[in-house]
């Protein structure tokens, strides 16, 4: 599924002593299927912009189209949406609150009108997609979980809407390394599976440069660069400028250069600052 943006801005508090524009003119095309990668420094808009891409939010300019549904337009509906573009938030796991892991990954396809019997496929197959055994996890609570646990069921109840697009907030946030490369895997498992197109917001080049067949970088509400990873790791300078990279990386690369000057830049992953 096709996601349009066209010159699509964002001000908040519009007219008031608190107008800041959060979205600054951003027209992009993610194309059906891709794995996008989308970092920036904190406050540089990443949640305000997958947040039109999932509706919750309307432009104060420009147009949101997924496929063919307009997203900004006044009479599409909040139902409509869900349907197509799933929305996992940072810390999903304090959204829990049904008394069994079934219940609660249910929610959602309940909610979208699915009969009982494809609702319970569909708890299944996305408790399986995140590593969950169906049958030794879906009457406990969800709240007995680890936090790493509790977070795939999160995940599993957006993913049993089945949802073309499947937007995630720093899905590895306050994850320890083996439990991000897990949830990374599983994601990419996913996408690969279901044919969803997936948006990943990260802090971490590492994480999102494994996976990302494309990487949108973020910088005070606009589009810093939009490419492959490969591509971006040659503009290692500005994504220091914009507080992306360590500087140690270009120090670094400057050396190797001088030994190799046909040295890719792609051998390293940079973390965010
Ligand atoms: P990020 O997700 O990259 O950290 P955000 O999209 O949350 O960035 O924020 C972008 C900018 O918009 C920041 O300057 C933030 O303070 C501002 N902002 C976000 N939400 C609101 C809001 N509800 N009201 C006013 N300003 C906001």
């Amino acid at each position: 599924m096709a996601i349009e943006l066209i010159n699509l801005e964002h001000t908040f508090s519009e007219g008031t002593p608190f107008e800041h524009k959060a979205l600054d003119k951003i027209s992009l095309t993610i194309d059906t299927g891709n794995f996008i990668g989308l970092i920036g420094h904190t406050g540089s808009g990443k949640s305000t912009l997958i947040q039109h891409i999932n509706g919750l939010i309307k432009p104060t300019g420009g147009t949101v189209v997924v496929d063919d549904l307009d997203l900004s337009h006044k009479d599409t509906k909040m139902a409509q949406i869900r349907r197509r573009v799933g929305l996992v938030f940072q810390y999903p796991e304090y959204q829990l609150f049904e008394e069994t892991i079934e219940k609660d990954i249910a929610f959602g396809p309940t909610n979208l009108g699915f009969d009982k019997e494809e609702v319970s496929k569909r708890v299944v197959e996305a408790m399986e997609s995140v590593g969950l055994d169906y049958n030794e996890y879906k009457d406990k609570s969800p709240f007995d979980l680890s936090g790493g646990q509790m977070r795939r069921v999160a995940i599993a109840g957006v993913i049993a809407m089945k949802p073309d697009v499947l937007i995630l907030d720093e899905p590895t946030a306050g994850l320890d390394p083996r439990g991000r490369d897990e949830i990374l895997e599983e994601i990419q498992t996913m996408h690969d599976k279901f044919k969803m197109t997936v948006i990943l917001v990260s802090h971490s080049m590492e994480d999102i440069a494994k996976y990302a067949d494309k990487i949108i970088v973020m910088y005070k509400g606009k589009v810093e660069f939009y490419d492959s990873p490969s591509s971006i790791f040659k503009e290692s300078e500005r994504l220091i400028e914009i507080g992306l990279a360590v500087p140690q990386v270009t120090e670094l690369m400057k050396k190797l250069k001088a030994v190799d000057p046909l040295v890719d830049e792609g051998i390293f992953t940079v973390e965010a600052a």
